[in-house]
């Protein structure tokens, strides 16, 4: 299960953990280039501590995290080549590069990414790509058929066990089973400005249509409507998201 320290991420294991009674082996990937990696790190740790309140059992099925340098992962020519069509066709976010390497590496295939349930803002490359998954024993995974597009090999390996959920439906179970309070030291911010969530990246702007535009601090939220209103000022037919 791939932890991030952010929102969707959070979600799923503390429900596997908490509501579910599961154990979780989290896998961090520690990008040197992000401006967010400490943020991460903290919030994942005080998590951790958190979790220490609703049990030792609790607290034992989130197993060490395995944490892996990104500098590590080495790309293969073949999905370099899937990712630069999908970059072309969907621009599909450079991160799925080599997570894709990474869920081809030992002991990785069926790496869970937790991408949220659509909403209407969802991208053209979602609306293609969640109708080709199928349900398997392991949870939703990529079927056989790939729309044409052979991109899509890329998250061959993966599994998308969150998709039940908006951000809104996460607040809600997390508050219902107890775990909110952890779920509000999440970080989820890629260009922190004085330490605090920016407004513009894309986790904070997906913060926001998320419907929980309250974690960002006012500065930031303004950042973000100050955008969109001009955006669509230059281009209504464009919509306002
Ligand atoms: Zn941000």
């Amino acid at each position: 299960m791939l932890w991030t320290g952010g929102w969707d991420s959070t979600f799923h294991v503390l429900k596997v953990v908490l509501k579910e009674g599961g154990r979780v082996e989290p896998v961090y990937v520690i990008d040197e280039e992000r401006r967010s990696t400490a943020h991460e790190e903290l919030a994942m740790a005080a998590i951790r501590d958190g979790l220490a309140a609703h049990g030792a059992g609790a607290a034992a099925r989130l197993l060490p995290t395995r944490v892996i340098r990104r500098a590590s992962i080495e790309v293969s020519p073949r999905i370099a080549r899937l990712y630069e069509a999908g970059v072309d066709r969907f621009s599909i976010g450079s991160q799925y590069e080599w997570l894709a390497a990474l869920s081809e590496q030992d002991g990785m295939s069926g790496l869970e990414v937790s991408w949220e349930k659509p909403n209407k803002t969802a991208t053209e490359f979602y609306r293609t790509f969640l109708p080709l998954l199928v349900s398997s024993a392991d949870g939703r995974v990529l079927g056989h058929d790939l729309g044409g597009h052979d991109a899509f090999e890329l998250f061959r390996n993966f599994r998308f066990p969150n998709l039940d959920y908006t951000k809104w439906e996460m607040w809600d179970c997390a508050e219902q089973h107890g775990f909110l309070p952890l779920m509000q030291l999440t970080w989820f911010c890629h260009r922190p400005r004085s330490g605090r969530p920016c407004g513009r990246c894309t986790p904070c702007h997906y913060t926001v249509i998320g419907g929980l535009a309250r974690r960002l601090p006012l500065r930031a939220r303004w950042r973000w409507l100050s955008r969109h209103v001009r955006r669509w000022i230059r281009d209504p037919d464009g919509g306002f998201w």
